[in-house]
């Protein structure tokens, strides 16, 4: 492509880009296709001779737009609302130009040392003390994949690095303790690691949903006493179902007497502890061993883009530091190889775009952001704490209300019934995104928010399509 096609192609993007962000509305959130439409639009076999780039941005138009799902939609409100903001693709832009592969600081030096800076400002914002060392995965699962795998580096007596897991009677059984409301991530993780999911316990939830500490202290005794070793306990700041938060400081106490390393997954909920006001949210995380956060998801980053903060880099750099010889390093002083805190040897220029979004828009603009959810959450919750035939099934601790139609004297099938008919109709209509989830075995509407340019009128909006897709009165 010469210089001038470029600019030709790159203004029109740009163009289009910016009457994307200005208004998504005119699209619906939800596409109209069917499994295989999109696919079925596309040539089975790619080009023989190179195309033309307008013909490229077209067929974008025509065949791949209508397939999308729209998650940078005010109406999107289904798992977690989530913001591709203007300076973070903007920054896209310039990582992809660049195509820095920060593996070694030599290969990237401005890049392995703003993933520095940048991570050390946001550990800052969060409050985490200053021995918290950060480090960018693509996603949160990742990143809890990466913190249970130093957690083995925590017990150097097992040799797990050198030795490995299989074809030995001299290990114990290695065990990992979630809540029952933990996200998947964590079964992945310990699958992935050849631990087990028979290894993984579930410990049961408050009437709150957050774990039981006092379960979680005798899951470990008996586990213990049986000759297990307890390897890492996960706790979660907002849990993926219904938000909850667990009591971290309490469990810290427990993991701490029991020598396990512990995990906070505040993928979600920790970003809220840039409010002074929401501070306490991470109360008891300064004691843990790792606390993934995710500027992708409440921080109005782009995907993707994960924070794993630990407290001993040195173990997670001891799990994954295997360096190949051409890759020996030459440099004195001072580096962070960032090939050395994970399973990639290549790395993206992540920091970039979160240092454009923190510059952007400051702390105080993104606490006013967050400060917004947080109060459209709780009001959509007082229209449900005031109708007569809604209720809320979860406490809103952040900025995800999850709820359910419910008119009086219905038993649990149906109102499983009335709720998944509602959930169908909304989708069928493609104006709102919502999810849903299961709430003690009850199935529940979930709705989230977290785009910029969701407002208290896109909210009324949604409230006022869930009523009446409600079946109508006898
Ligand atoms: C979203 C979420 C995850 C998974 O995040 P990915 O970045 O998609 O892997 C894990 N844990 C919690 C609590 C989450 O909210």
């Amino acid at each position: 492509m010469t210089p001038e096609e470029f600019r030709e192609h790159g203004k029109a993007v740009v163009d289009w880009i910016a009457d994307y962000l200005a208004n998504p509305e005119r699209f619906p959130v939800i596409p109209d296709v069917a499994p295989g439409d999109v696919r079925r639009s596309l040539p089975i076999a790619p080009p023989n001779t190179g195309e033309n780039m307008g013909r490229v941005m077209a067929d974008f138009e025509s065949l791949i737009l209508p397939g999308i799902t729209h998650w940078n939609h005010p109406m999107f409100m289904g798992y977690f609302g989530i913001t591709g903001s203007a300076p973070g693709v903007l920054a896209e832009a310039l990582v992809a130009a660049l195509n820095v592969n920060a593996m070694l600081w030599r290969t990237g030096p401005a890049a392995t040392e703003l993933e520095e800076v940048t991570l050390d400002w946001i550990r800052q914002m969060l409050g985490l003390p200053v021995h918290f060392k950060g480090t960018i995965t693509d996603t949160a699962s990742a990143s809890t994949l990466y913190a249970l795998t130093a957690a083995r580096e925590l017990a150097p007596e097992l040799f797990v690095r050198e030795a490995g897991m299989a074809g030995r009677s001299d290990l114990p059984r290695l065990t990992v303790y979630q809540s029952e409301e933990a996200h998947s991530s964590v079964a992945k993780a310990v699958t992935t690691l050849g631990l087990g999911l028979d290894s993984l316990r579930d410990v049961p939830t408050d009437n709150e949903f957050r774990m039981d500490a006092g379960a979680l202290e005798k899951m470990i005794a008996a586990d213990c006493a049986a000759g297990a070793r307890p390897l890492a306990v996960v706790a979660t700041v907002g849990t993926t179902s219904t938000t909850a938060i667990d009591p971290v400081q309490h469990i810290a106490d427990i993991a701490a007497r029991h020598g396990t390393w512990l995990h906070v997954d505040a993928a979600y909920g920790g970003a809220a502890a840039i409010l002074p006001e929401m501070r306490s949210v991470l109360a008891g995380v300064d004691s843990a061993h790792s606390v993934v956060v995710n500027p992708h998801k409440w921080l109005f980053t782009p995907m993707d883009c994960s924070i794993l903060f630990t407290s001993r880099p040195d173990l997670l750099r001891q799990a994954f530091n295997i360096t190949p010889s051409i890759l020996l390093e030459t440099e004195h002083g001072d580096v962070t190889n960032l090939m050395d805190y994970g399973v990639s040897l290549g790395r993206r220029f992540r920091s970039l775009k979160l240092w454009f979004v923190l510059r952007h828009y400051g702390i105080s603009g993104l606490q006013k952001l967050i400060r917004e959810h947080l109060r459209l959450a709780r009001l959509f919750g007082t229209w449900i704490d005031d109708s007569s035939d809604f209720e809320l099934l979860a406490p809103i601790n952040f900025s995800a209300v999850v709820f359910r139609y419910a008119p009086p004297g219905e038993d649990p099938a149906t109102l499983e019934s009335l709720n998944r008919g509602i959930a169908e109709r909304i989708h069928s209509m493609r104006e709102l995104y919502i999810s849903h989830t299961f709430v003690r075995g009850a199935y529940a509407l979930r709705l989230a928010i977290g785009n910029e340019h969701t407002t208290e009128s896109h909210v009324r909006r949604a409230w006022e399509i869930i009523r009446s897709e409600t079946p109508a009165k006898p």
